[in-house]
């Protein structure tokens, strides 16, 4: 069986509201094995939304809807379900009492418009919704020459179309044998690295027919590694995802950082904790980015020693281009733009006490002799009693991602360094 997902509502079609049900809707009709064939959007247009429900029930075994459940003139959902299979809309009293008694909660008399929220295409189910007025719809239609279409029509808030897939629609799902294999998916994130040159690193795990299936994602310069397993139980899933893990980061070593939602920031701030280490930051080109990630940590307060920005200020010098490796202690301050970050770092520390500062520096254009024209860079250094790191940033690319990928380059730097055994 195969499903279909309607989402309803002309501030999803004008593109005011972002229609983030159906990407919900599909990832977890995917974890019980229901591959999804459309998506359809449509406005607040009842024409519209009989054209789409009639063309998703002939095409899709199941058909999920989201939103027009509402009291307005504009929630037409039950209607449109109604002429798709040409049946008059009935009133379902149970839920019309439970409407009001919402009302009568909540001390307030039910406006009449509500009753429409009672009412049902004749022979549809209802389904119940506790945390919401709108019930929910379920409807079989019969097709000739193909198996029954099964609709189910859910409320448009995010929240209680969530409560209804889970308590009411899954499990009838499940009950009708609609998932075939589970897919389950999970994702390794790494840092510090392009694109190409982990494909590089990974090798065949990245090949397209390997089971399970790893696809490589970009966004601000972090690289995802979406694994995608595909078996007959949720704990076969698991156990190759668990395989394919194992192997990206034995592959992939210390560029990867963390995993699903995890953050640089989360990830630096829990090796902070654990060991009992503080960071002050003093930053020019990110503007306070990474003191303001770093503060978004629960118990940020247990690592973060506090933070100086500096104002942004332009510094052009030619230089011949350093490249460093990024691990290499300096056992003194280099002169130039390279060393600032050290100076800054150590000045910042003599301000803001901490176990280690790490300095951004502004952004500074280098020039050598070896480019055709001057490049964008910035430092960001790490100075704590024993350690003096300094890594050089290219800015060039992108700008509307430099910010955020230089304050990662900054907490990345950290991150390595407290992998180091004797880190202190
Ligand atoms: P409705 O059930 O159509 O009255 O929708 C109620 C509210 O839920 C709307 O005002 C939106 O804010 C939200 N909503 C409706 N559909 C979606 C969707 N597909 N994705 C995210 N939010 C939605
Ligand atoms: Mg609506």
């Amino acid at each position: 069986m195969h499903a279909e997902i309607i989402a309803i509502g002309t501030e999803l079609t004008t593109g005011a509201k972002l229609d983030t049900n159906s990407q919900w809707l599909s990832q977890e009709l995917a974890s019980i094995g229901v591959p999804v064939r459309y998506h359809s959007t449509v406005a607040d247009d009842l024409g519209a939304n009989v054209d789409v429900f009639r063309i998703a029930a002939a095409r899709a075994d199941i058909v999920l809807i989201t939103g027009g459940l509402g009291p307005t003139l504009d929630d037409l959902t039950r209607e449109a379900l109604a002429a798709v299979v040409e049946r008059k809309l009935v009133l379902h009293e149970p839920s019309l009492e439970i409407i009001r008694g919402m009302f009568q909660r909540r001390g307030r008399v039910m406006p009449e418009r509500n009753v429409a929220q009672a009412m049902f295409p004749e022979g549809s189910e209802v389904i119940a919704n506790p945390r919401g007025t709108a019930p929910g719809i379920w409807l079989d239609v019969a097709r000739a020459g193909q198996p029954t279409c099964h609709i189910a029509a859910m409320p448009g808030v995010p929240s209680e179309m969530k409560g209804m897939y889970i308590d009411e629609v899954r499990p009838r799902l499940i009950a009708l044998g609609a998932g075939g294999t589970v897919i389950r998916q999970a994702r390794v994130n790494c840092f510090g690295l392009g694109e190409s040159a982990a494909e590089e690193m990974l090798g065949d795990v990245t090949a397209r027919n390997r089971d399970p299936e790893v696809g490589i994602t970009v966004h601000e310069a972090t690289i995802t590694l979406r694994i995608v397993a595909e078996a007959a139980t949720a704990d076969e899933c698991d156990a190759k995802i668990a395989d394919t893990k194992r192997l990206i980061r034995e592959r992939m070593g210390e560029y990867v950082y963390g995993e699903e939602d995890e953050e640089l920031e989360a990830v630096v701030a829990r090796m902070l904790v654990e060991r009992g280490l503080t960071l002050a930051t003093s930053e020019g080109a990110t503007g306070g980015l990474i003191a303001s990630r770093l503060t978004t940590v629960v118990d940020s307060e247990q690592c973060f020693a506090g933070g100086e920005v500096l104002a942004a200020g332009r510094m052009d010098w030619g230089r011949e281009s350093q490249r460093c490796s990024p691990l290499t202690p300096d056992p003194s301050p280099p002169p130039g733009a390279r060393g600032d970050s050290v100076r800054q770092a150590r000045s910042c520390r003599e301000r803001i006490p901490a176990t280690f500062c790490l300095a951004v520096t502004n952004v500074v254009a280098v020039s050598s002799s070896a480019l055709p024209e001057p490049i964008r860079v910035a430092f960001v250094g790490l100075v704590g009693d024993d350690v003096e790191l300094v890594q050089e940033v290219n800015l060039t690319g992108d700008p509307a991602i430099q910010r955020s990928r230089l304050a990662k380059a900054g907490l990345d730097l950290v991150r390595r360094h407290l992998l180091r055994p004797a880190s202190r």
